[in-house]
């Protein structure tokens, strides 16, 4: 397979693409990333340096028609998997502008090169977050549960997954979507709540928390979110949703406790900042359809996975501090001659 991975310069995408790699390494991958501030193309360097990896990186945007168009063409692309977003919620309160543009449009534009091109499968990377959100005693959303996003980002999310149905109803485009809860594991960006708390922590900063630290989610370890994007696009029918989760509901605060416990710090470092407007309670997922028509279910416990990313965190501080100061695109830009 020929398989074009958009945003695999990301958390999710880096793991995926390693994940892949060791899974399938007859597939040849091709990594088409814009590097914006999230994306870190040195993630991938020893397969981008290893002539016999079957790796390519493309430095481009999904937006750009011509370029996508040509880059399906000249690399032969059978399949996609569609991760390029920008994904940090706070950040789309901020300045919903570029989540439209990248989440929505740029989504759009990959499925309609795709469709022109005749590609045979295309997976779209969605959220739980296009859901809305859960009273505490809601059942948890399936597939069936409308789209009733509350954020700018879930919004430009939705938007996109509802161009995808489109194009399946439209043109039997064959594209499936995947919605996947919060995932934690190695190469998150610092900016998200379980990198974020890990630095703070460790530097005896305080440890900022959203209202009274009640909301809750499910958190997922990321090879088991790429694994459900693998068996989506393996097995997975054109036309439908497929939600993937963790089965580990947690308050933000019970996690920050729970993190703080691991490190051996003291719940003292705790504070409680004024919570973001249109903060969603709760997320929960019903994967019965997942793992009814693609086998999937996680294989990694809350507690097993934690602890794995604490571990990476700690024995990758080079790379905490590289993202943190930008180091990272100097590296490349050296090494590159441009990013
Ligand atoms: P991330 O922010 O870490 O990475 C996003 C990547 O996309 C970066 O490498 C960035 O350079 C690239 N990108 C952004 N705009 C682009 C553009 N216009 N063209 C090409 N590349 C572009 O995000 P992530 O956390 O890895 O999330 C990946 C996907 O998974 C997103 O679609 C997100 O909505 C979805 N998702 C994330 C989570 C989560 O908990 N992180 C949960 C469910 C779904």
């Amino acid at each position: 397979m020929r398989l074009l991975i958009t945003g695999g310069c990301g958390f999710i995408g880096t793991n995926f693409i390693y994940l892949m790699k060791e899974r399938h390494p007859d597939w040849k991958l091709f990594n088409l990333d814009k590097l914006t501030y999230a994306g870190n193309r040195k993630n991938l360097l020893e397969l981008e340096q290893d002539e016999n990896s079957g790796y390519t990186f493309i430095h481009g945007d999904i937006c750009d028609k011509e370029f996508v168009t040509s880059v399906l063409h000249d690399y032969k692309i059978d399949a996609v998997v569609n991760f390029a977003a920008e994904s940090h919620v706070d950040r789309s309160i901020n300045d919903p502008a570029p989540f439209l543009t990248t989440n929505t449009l740029g989504a759009q534009n990959m499925m309609e090169c795709a469709r022109s091109a005749g590609i045979e499968k295309f997976v779209h990377v969605s959220t739980d977050e296009v859901y809305g959100t859960l009273g505490p005693n809601d059942p948890a959303f399936s597939e069936e549960n409308p789209l009733e996003p509350n954020s700018p980002y879930s919004a430009s999310k939705a938007g996109a997954d509802l161009m995808a149905r489109a194009y399946f109803e439209t043109y039997k485009f064959p594209v499936s979507i995947t919605r996947c809860s919060n995932n934690y594991g190695p190469y998150q960006f610092p900016e998200k709540l379980i990198p974020l708390m890990f630095i703070k922590a460790t530097t005896g900063e305080s440890l900022p928390i959203y209202g009274d630290g009640s909301n809750i989610r499910d958190w997922i370890y990321v090879d088991d979110h790429c694994t459900g994007v693998e068996l989506t696009l393996l097995k997975g029918q054109p036309g439908k949703a497929y939600n993937f989760g963790g089965a580990a509901e947690k308050t933000n605060l019970e996690l920050v406790k729970e993190l703080l416990a691991i490190l051996g710090k003291d719940e003292s470092l705790i504070t409680y900042v004024k919570d973001r407007p249109g903060h969603d309670m709760r997320y929960a997922m019903d994967y019965s359809l997942a793992e009814k028509e693609l086998g999937f279910a996680p294989a990694v416990t809350f507690d097993e996975g934690i602890r794995k990313t604490i571990e990476w965190y700690q024995s990758n501080g080079q790379w905490l501090e590289d993202v943190r100061s930008g180091a990272y695109r100097e590296f490349m830009d050296q090494w590159y001659g441009e990013r």
